[in-house]
């Protein structure tokens, strides 16, 4: 077994052994280690946003305290806040069977938590997890991606310093680990990475019969309806598809747009990037596409779909740094073309354009269940169109990502991107056992009834 491997079991048997010897965490417990949480963020802010521009090799430092620190802090905040109502035992009516008696629903810990997280969004997709689970009582486990390890070091250290390690550790290494991870007997599992992982974590978990929550990949479509002004979604899509570079899960995929507007919208999408990162190669607004893998996997779709006759719009600035790729808008890619089979996770929007606004549900209906969706309409009637016409993790209407930083929604996918959410008060119940309790009353009915059964039987039969 390698040290790494060594220091996830031995961190998994003291969270077990503790989560075992003491189940349950009262509201003040739970309160404290929000506060640490918080702590951590507001003291580790400028070191974390470095961390994670250094694995990058160059990430907008604004982005990540925007995307992912304020989130947090004001998530964290939301708990803390709403914590003691959520912890309230919830009273449930007595079938008249059962009267005289009470019941009511206790939200209890599960147990030790894991979390696996992806290298995009290392801090809110390891913390993000990792705040319900505890306000929920829990202890966690959190294995961060190997792609971001100055990031992953640093949390540890971060992490190591404000808790005891049998409510919350960071374990580091390579895929061994978090496969590894997923083999143990977890009480709940959180994985945040690609569908194909996905599929390998179920299985693992299944040893087990480990819960999991699935936080996954996909193509998440933006349909522009014919009511909406053009050069507004353009500038929306613009905003949500160059965030972090493209490498945000729930990024605008490829955008569906009548076919009179297409090119409109296209050259609309590009301007509003110019707008927002007049340069590139030297512009800290603008982040790097991760590593050479994910480089060459973009510039390599784009080609296909050159050759395949697209027509690719492109910044005009240089993006001269290895990792850097350009906002590229993508008009009149084929179907079948990488750029509209994959999940794209780079800073490319293909345009499709559509003759109705039905057809464009079709063709989202006819693809895997998206993780988010994006409907730009400015009548009621078309937005519960779009809504009725298809199926999605979450949505935003009129804008983009923007339901993912509502603390009061669920966040999560549908079939292929995801299963079970999280975030808020969804996240507390994600991460609680919902632990049923009937409290008989001095008389107890169902006991007088029988056996004998025969009385009984005759008054039931009736
Ligand atoms: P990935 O699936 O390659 O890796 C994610 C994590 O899984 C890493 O920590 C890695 O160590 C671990 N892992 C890899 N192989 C494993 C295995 N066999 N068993 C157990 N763990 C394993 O994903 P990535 O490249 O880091 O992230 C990009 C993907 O994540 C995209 O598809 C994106 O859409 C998705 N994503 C989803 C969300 C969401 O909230 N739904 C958020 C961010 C990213």
């Amino acid at each position: 077994m390698t040290p790494d491997a060594q220091a996830l079991h031995a961190a998994f048997d003291r969270q077990y052994r503790a989560s075992r010897e003491a189940p349950a965490a009262d509201l003040a417990t739970r309160r404290a280690l929000l506060d640490s949480l918080h702590g951590l963020l507001l003291d580790g802010r400028p070191a974390l946003a470095q961390a994670i521009s250094d694995d990058f090799g160059g990430r907008s430092r604004s982005e990540t305290d925007i995307l992912e620190i304020v989130p947090l802090i004001t998530a964290i905040r939301h708990a803390r806040g709403h914590l003691k109502h959520w912890m309230r035992d919830e009273p449930r009516r007595v079938d008249l069977s059962l009267k005289p008696g009470s019941a009511w629903v206790r939200y209890e810990p599960l147990g030790v938590i894991g979390v696996i997280a992806p290298w995009n969004y290392p801090l809110f997709l390891t913390l993000g997890p990792a705040l319900d689970a505890l306000a929920a009582g829990n202890r966690v486990l959190i294995k961060p991606s190997e792609s971001s390890p100055a990031f992953a070091a640093l949390l540890a250290r971060l992490v190591a310093e404000r808790f005891n390690a049998d409510r919350l550790t960071v374990v580091t290494g390579g895929v061994e680990v978090a496969q590894a991870l997923s083999g143990l007997p977890l009480d709940h599992l959180v994985f945040t990475g690609s569908t194909n992982v996905g599929r390998h974590i179920l299985r693992a978990a299944a040893e087990h019969l480990t819960p999991v929550t699935l936080e996954l990949g996909g193509k998440s479509p933006a349909i522009v309806a014919p009511d909406y002004a053009i050069e507004r979604a353009a500038g929306s899509i613009a905003f949500g598809r160059y965030l972090n570079a493209g490498q945000t899960c729930v990024a605008p995929d490829y955008a569906l747009v009548p076919a009179a507007s297409a090119r409109r919208f296209a050259e609309g999408v590009l301007a509003a990037a110019v707008r927002r990162y007049p340069s590139i190669a030297d512009n800290n607004d603008y982040s790097n596409v991760i590593d050479a893998r994910h480089h060459r996997r973009l510039t390599d779709a784009i080609e296909e779909a050159r050759r395949c006759g697209a027509e690719i719009l492109t910044h005009p600035a240089p993006a001269s740094t290895s990792h850097r790729i350009a906002p590229t808008v993508v008009l009149g890619a084929p179907d079948d073309c990488t750029l509209m089979r994959e999940e794209i996770f780079g800073p490319v929007l293909p345009v499709k354009p559509y003759d109705t606004l039905d057809a464009a549900l079709a063709f989202v209906r006819a693809r895997p269940r998206p993780l988010a969706l994006y409907c730009f309409a400015d009548g009621s009637a078309t937005q519960r169109a779009i809504l009725d016409g298809t199926t999605s993790g979450g949505v935003t209407i009129n804008g983009t990502l923007l339901h993912v930083g509502q603390h009061t929604l669920p966040f999560g996918g549908i079939g292929p991107s995801g299963m079970g959410a999280y975030h808020g008060r969804d996240g507390f119940r994600r991460f609680s056992h919902a632990r049923g309790v009937h409290k008989a009353g001095p008389i107890n009915m169902f006991e007088r009834l029988g056996p004998p059964w025969g009385a009984t039987a005759r008054l039931t039969m009736r």
